[in-house]
């Protein structure tokens, strides 16, 4: 079992496996932004099924890909069969912005994932393209449609939510995703990087007193102990999610660590307690060194982020960290 110096147990590994994007959303990826890790850093599929079967002989029992955008890393669905496949993974989910979902849905629920998480901060085309830079919103519903006929349940639509650019969306959201079935989170932003930085958060505790009275919700439980915490209908059938990493942190039920694309290990989103597996696993360490090192890492994982108090703190991109 993966325990931190905060009596934490630690049973959920995401692991980004690009850093790269075909979205540049304004709070996430600068216009522009080029300075991708190099192929060659890549860890390989080898390297990714032996670090994470390191993890999950360790105790981690549920994996997310993300990235960047988790669906441009080329036959992604080989890599989930093989993850799905060790021993004690209990649960191999996605996070993604669905832009290429249609194509990949069945192939993605044959090799065992079960859950998709899909970015989608607007219903509306124009404003989809001015946050994330492509006028992809048909793409990502066609994804989304795609995604629910081949049966990943729950989705969850993860909006970001901002002042003054789709904060008078959030009813026309809830109304969306209790048409579909869909699980609605919303997110502060967070201020990783340049772009985090300039991005306004909106606070959702008055967004959320306002909606628990308005559709007559009642507090939720909802599986996967993340930092979301839910109001649900009193049905059940309509969950809602908030992600307040600013208003009302939940770090000390975190249960989770991060490997990036090119194998450090990220203790923490909002901090840089970091540990490189790369070199180890490129020269010839044994499982044995792995378990040490992961195990070592554990010792410096932070109790906390300091979002609020250091926002200039962190200069990771969300998309480098793997989201
Ligand atoms: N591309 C995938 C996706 O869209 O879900 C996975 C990676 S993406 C970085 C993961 C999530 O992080 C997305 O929901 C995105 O909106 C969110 N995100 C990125 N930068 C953020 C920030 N500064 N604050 C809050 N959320 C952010």
């Amino acid at each position: 079992m993966l325990t931190d110096t905060f009596n934490r147990t630690i049973e959920y590994l995401r692991l980004s496996v690009t850093d790269r994007c075909d979205l540049r959303c304004t709070y996430c990826l600068p216009e522009g932004f080029k300075d991708f890790e190099e192929p060659e850093h890549w860890l390989s599929f080898e390297e990714i099924e032996r670090v994470v079967g390191a993890f999950t002989r360790l105790g981690v029992k549920h994996v997310r890909l993300t990235g960047g955008e988790p669906l441009l890393r080329a036959r992604l669905p080989e890599l989930a069969q093989r993850l799905k496949g060790l021993p004690g993974l209990h649960e191999l989910s996605l996070s993604t912005n669905a832009t290429q979902l249609d194509k990949h849905a069945a192939a993605l629920m044959q090799a065992g994932v079960t859950r998709i998480n899909v970015s989608l901060d607007s219903l509306q085309a124009e404003r989809i393209a001015q946050i994330a830079g492509r006028d992809v919103l048909p793409k990502i519903l066609a994804g989304l449609h795609a995604g629910k006929k081949v049966g990943f349940d729950p989705i969850k639509i993860n909006m970001v939510v901002m002042p003054g650019i789709n904060e008078d969306e959030i009813d026309a959201m809830v109304a969306f995703c209790i048409t579909h079935g869909f699980t609605l989170r919303m997110i502060e932003t967070m201020p990783m990087g340049e772009t985090g930085r300039n991005a306004q958060h909106l606070d959702l505790q008055p967004v959320k007193a306002r909606l628990r009275e308005q559709f007559g919700l009642v507090e939720g439980f909802f599986s996967g102990s993340g930092p979301a915490r839910y109001l649900q209908t009193p049905d059940g059938k309509f969950n809602l999610g908030f992600i307040t990493p600013i208003s009302q942190h939940f770090c000390e039920t975190c249960n989770r660590v991060r490997l990036s694309v090119d194998g450090t290990l990220y203790l923490c989103l909002g901090q840089d307690e970091k540990v490189e597996l790369r070199p180890l696993l490129r020269s010839g360490a044994s499982d044995q060194d792995l378990a040490d090192i992961i195990q070592h890492a554990m010792t410096i994982k932070p109790e906390r982020h300091e979002f609020r108090e250091q926002p200039a703190k962190l200069v990771r991109f969300m998309s480098t960290t793997g989201g």
